[in-house]
């Protein structure tokens, strides 16, 4: 006898075919069999007539594992059918740290994972003593990581005894169950690394099978370049590439997506494996400190604070984004597009836009920015709207791209529900699902489930998972394709997601009836050796 019935869905299996009728049974685990009108008996039938049936939906690029050990329930996630997610992504990631680097590592991280505890430990402590969730994890391991317990912050390129030593860390990391490398190169100090450093690492990947994802050197002015630089760690190693949040960020680049993605398709066309994920926002999240110029946090965090002090520098920093624009984001119509999000020491500012806190206090935005990232010591995130929908629609329709939030798992209530974070964190997947083809009618119903589906876990390189038939895991979500929408907004971005009614993963019931279960099925699934 199977374990459970789904009876009579509108299956959508992850491939991109037509939806149709069946059944999908389960036993141990596993999808046994989808047919029309299966005669198998089950312990328990699941009615799910008029709903729609598919492949647990993969995420593809998140920071989820800045909160999961907070909120293992995966809440925001698992209620818009999110079974796997990717987590150690742009350049960061927990673990390794080395002995005397823990204080660094947390106030480098203490803008993405305020919460969070960073004790020593190796790659393999850290898979070790990594909770159980309701989500299954893939883990990467971080660029920035590894160079910060190598050079910390200091602005040159690594010596060699210092990229053997990140080399070993990474066949560490490999051993112990990562998925592969993830660079952030928008940032210090993976924007010290030159192509060579990637290429060497990369080098490393490549010989244990390990893939490469990377949020790159620039999404706004030099956002072709960038594109063209991950594009080469392929063609120069063979090693997969995922381009992360694939976006153009400042007016100067806006209405380029079409161009972008014929640039992405290209390579694809010449057999390079590149693929790519986006999330369907016009509004991205970062630390406020990253807004500015790449020198400012040269040498670290209490070096940055010390330098901001100083008059002189803010006038510096006043040229260069008159000039420039806004590190990774380009030029911004203006400072109310840039909110506060979480804040840890000044939370009533969530929601507050640096134009609005530099004209109440009467300062120059510059000024108001300088200040509010010595009085938080670098901790704040902010939101900036700095792309434009046309762009977004263009790069979510495209059916070869897959979808990632970027965001983490959060809940509406305990310490991950503070704040204003990007309500991206609750509703990317339902809001592709949902309004992007119910309303925007940006792509099809089957499409959208391939993309965070069947694509992902090719992208991916998981056999397994993403297509709904015998043989895979039973990952599974069901849903009312009339009515799942996101609801989170960024005023109130603390909202679960519509229209999902059961959850599945690895074969156990995690949403029933829309509600929790308190399973923790989810596994750390390793790259085969
Ligand atoms: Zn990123």
């Amino acid at each position: 006898m199977d374990d459970l019935l789904i009876r009579g869905g509108h299956v959508i299996d992850g491939t991109g075919a037509p939806g149709r009728e069946a059944d999908v049974s389960v036993l141990d685990g596993r999808v046994v069999a989808v047919e029309p009108r299966s005669a198998r008996p089950a312990r328990r039938v699941i009615d799910a007539r008029g709903q729609g049936v598919a492949p647990g939906l993969i995420d593809i690029h998140t920071h989820s594992d800045f909160t999961l050990p907070l909120n293992p329930r995966a809440e925001s996630k698992i209620r818009q059918g999110v079974t796997l997610e990717v987590v150690g992504n742009c350049g960061f990631s927990v673990a390794p740290v080395l002995p005397g680097r823990a204080q660094m590592q947390r106030e480098y991280l203490a803008s993405s994972a305020p919460w969070l505890e960073f004790p020593e430990s190796t790659f393999a402590d850290y898979v070790a003593a990594f909770p159980a969730t309701s989500v299954n994890v893939i883990l990467q391991v971080g660029h920035n990581t590894l160079r910060l317990m190598t050079t910390g912050l200091e602005n040159r390129p690594v010596t060699v005894a210092e990229l053997r030593a990140m080399e070993r860390m990474l066949e560490e990391a490999l051993a112990a169950g990562a998925w592969g490398l993830s660079s952030g190169l928008f940032t210090a100090p993976g924007n010290f690394a030159d192509a060579a450093e990637i290429h060497a690492l990369a080098r490393v990947l490549r010989r244990h099978g390990a893939a490469y994802s990377t949020h790159m050197r620039d999404e706004s002015d030099q956002v072709f370049e960038a594109v063209r630089e991950a594009i080469a760690v392929a063609e120069a190693t063979g090693v997969h590439v995922q381009i992360a949040h694939l976006k153009l960020s400042g007016v100067n680049n806006w209405g380029g997506a079409a161009k972008l993605l014929a640039e992405i398709e290209a390579a694809r066309q010449r057999g390079l494996p590149v693929d790519c994920d986006a999330y369907p926002y016009d509004t991205a999240t970062n630390p406020l400190r990253n807004l500015l110029p790449r020198w400012v946090m040269e040498g670290g965090i209490p070096a940055m604070l010390e330098r901001l002090r100083v008059r002189d520098v803010r006038s510096r920093i006043r040229d260069e984004i008159a000039r420039g624009g806004l590190t990774n984001f380009g030029r911004i119509p203006s400072w109310d597009v840039v909110r506060v999000a979480i804040s840890p020491r000044m939370p009533e500012n969530a929601g507050r836009t640096l134009g609005d806190i530099a004209r109440s206090r009467g300062v120059d935005p510059i000024d108001a920015v300088g200040d509010y990232v010595l009085a938080d010591r670098g901790e704040t995130r902010i939101l900036i709207t700095s792309m434009t929908d046309a762009d977004v629609h263009e790069i979510t329709r495209a059916p070869w791209v897959t979808v990632g939030s970027d965001g983490n798992a959060l809940a509406v209530t305990g310490v991950t529900g503070q704040g204003k974070p990007h309500p991206r964190y609750y509703g990317t997947h339902a809001h592709v699902l949902g309004p992007c083809v119910r309303d925007l009618r940006l792509l099809t119903l089957e499409t959208a489930v391939a993309k965070m589906t069947g694509l992902a876990a090719r992208a991916l390189g998981l056999r397994d998972r993403g297509v709904l038939g015998p043989g895979a895991w039973a990952d599974v979500v069901v849903f009312d394709p009339a009515r799942i929408a996101d609801r989170s907004t960024y005023e109130e971005p603390h909202r679960y997601a519509a229209g999902v009614s059961t959850v599945l993963v690895n074969g156990q019931v995690t949403i029933d009836g829309g509600d929790h279960t308190g399973a923790l099925p989810g596994r750390v699934i390793r790259r085969a050796a």
